[in-house]
């Protein structure tokens, strides 16, 4: 796998110079506007970023969120500069989602191993659909009765999980299990400097 020497290529990187910098005082249109977004997920990844701990200041003086699960952003905005995507695509909002991002950002970022490769998310590919809800949700121990309320609120199953890059183009892929925060912020910094990510070797295995 070609890791974080990415597709983000110069010409997209470019884009990024312009706000990059992280000065102080620096107005929400000089910043590079940053998304992460969470499809199928346990979460830990946002978890293993916000271990970033002091660098988050750094990272807020030349960023504006406009959209996480850590914020109460309800739709995905246009114009976004760098959205990383934690999860696979396993359910029809995560499709629709995944497609608003590749929309809306110069720059995609798969993030973590769900993300990359369909990990922990995909382990349910080996049960066709209906046989998983059968056997998780109406068979099991909270058993459900098909055909309720329930059908209609959960978003469908699509039949197989996918890794981010089977649904939308995707520009750099950070790999882990969670990525450790060094590895997040190899990567994101030099997305803010307006550069390639290449993360080191001892960056790009997975787990
Ligand atoms: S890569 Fe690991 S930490 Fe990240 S969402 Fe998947 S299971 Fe959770």
């Amino acid at each position: 796998m070609t890791t974080l020497s990415s597709k983000a290529d110069t010409k997209k990187s470019e884009s990024l110079k312009k706000p990059a910098g992280g000065k102080k005082g620096q107005s929400s249109s000089q910043k590079v506007r940053l998304a992460t977004a969470w499809l199928g997920g346990c979460s830990g990844c946002h978890m293993s970023f916000l271990d970033l701990d002091e660098r988050l200041i750094d990272l807020a003086e030349a960023v504006e969120l406009v959209y996480s699960p850590i914020a109460d952003v309800k739709t995905f905005p246009e114009n976004v500069d760098v959205t990383l995507v934690e999860g696979a695509v396993a359910n029809v909002d995560h499709l629709e989602l995944a497609e608003q991002i590749r929309e809306r950002s110069k720059i995609v970022v798969s993030f973590g191993d769900c993300a990359v490769t369909g990990n922990v998310t995909s382990l349910r590919n080996k049960l066709p659909v209906d046989d998983l809800l059968t056997k998780v949700y109406h068979e099991g121990p909270g058993a459900v009765p098909r055909g309720g309320e329930i059908d209609k609120v959960v978003p469908a199953l699509i039949p197989r999980v996918l890794p981010l890059h089977q649904v939308i183009t995707v520009d750099a892929f950070i790999p882990g299990c969670p990525p450790d925060p060094e590895r997040i912020w190899a990567a994101v910094s030099s997305l803010l400097a307006g550069e390639p990510v290449v993360l080191a070797d001892k960056m790009r295995k997975f787990g």
